[in-house]
C-alpha cells in the first residue's frame, strides 16, 4: 500500500514535469514506409510520351488524358484520388525507363481534403507543366518539322535530277542508234 502511494506520487510528479502533449501534429514528419508504398501520384510531365497506356488501363476510370498544345506528348494524364482505388496499374504499366512518368511509390500521402463532397469530387492530380516548356517544345517541333520539309525536298530534287539525266542520257542513245541506222541505209544504197 505505501509503495504504491509512493510509485503513484513519483508518477504525478514526473507527468507535471514533463508535460505530453495530448495530440501531435505528424504531418510534415517522415514516417517508415515500404519501398512499395502507394501514395499520392507523381506525374512527369518531361518524360510522359502520352502513350495513354496508364488511361486504358485503369480499373475505375480514374485518369483522363489532358490535351496538350504540342505533338509529343499530345496529352498527359490527370488522376481523380475521389476514385482510384491506388491499385498501382498505373504504374505498373507505364513504360518509360528507366524513370516511371506515373508512380505511387513518391512517399506522399498528404491526401487531407476538407471532407465535402465537392472536396472529394474535385481532389485531382494534375501535372503543373510550365508555359516556358511547352513554348520550347514547340520551337523543337517546328525545327524537326522544318529539316524535314528541307530533306525530303533535297530528296526530291536529287530524283528529279537523275530521273531528267537518265532521260537525256536514253536520248542521246536513241539520237545515236538513229544515226548510225542511217549511215548504214546509205551505205546499203
Ligand atoms: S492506382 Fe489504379 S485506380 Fe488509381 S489511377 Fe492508377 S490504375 Fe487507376
Ligand atoms: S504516364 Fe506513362 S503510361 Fe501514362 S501516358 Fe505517360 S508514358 Fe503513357
Amino acid at each position: 500500500m505505501f509503495f504504491n502511494v509512493v510509485e503513484k506520487i513519483i508518477r504525478v510528479t514526473k507527468a507535471f514535469k514533463e508535460p505530453r502533449v495530448a495530440t501531435k501534429d505528424v504531418t510534415h514528419e517522415t514516417m517508415h514506409q515500404s519501398p512499395v508504398f502507394r501514395g499520392k501520384h507523381e506525374i512527369r510531365y518531361d518524360i510522359c510520351t502520352g502513350c495513354e497506356a496508364c488511361a486504358k488501363i485503369c480499373p475505375v476510370d480514374a485518369i483522363i488524358m489532358e490535351p496538350l498544345p504540342i505533338k509529343r506528348p499530345k496529352a498527359l494524364p490527370e488522376v481523380n484520388l475521389g476514385i482510384c482505388i491506388f491499385c498501382g496499374l498505373c504504374e505498373d504499366v507505364c513504360p518509360t525507363k528507366p524513370e516511371k512518368a506515373i508512380k505511387l511509390s513518391g512517399g506522399t500521402f498528404e491526401m487531407i481534403t476538407g471532407g465535402t463532397d465537392d472536396d472529394i469530387k474535385n481532389y485531382w492530380v494534375k501535372p503543373e507543366v510550365p508555359a516556358e516548356w511547352i513554348e520550347q517544345k514547340k520551337k523543337e517541333e517546328e525545327e524537326k518539322a522544318r529539316k524535314k520539309a528541307e530533306m525530303l525536298a533535297k530528296k526530291k530534287a536529287e530524283a528529279e535530277a537523275k530521273k531528267k539525266a537518265e532521260a537525256e542520257a536514253k536520248a542521246k542513245e536513241e539520237a545515236e542508234k538513229s544515226a548510225e541506222n542511217t549511215e548504214a541505209s546509205k551505205g546499203d544504197a
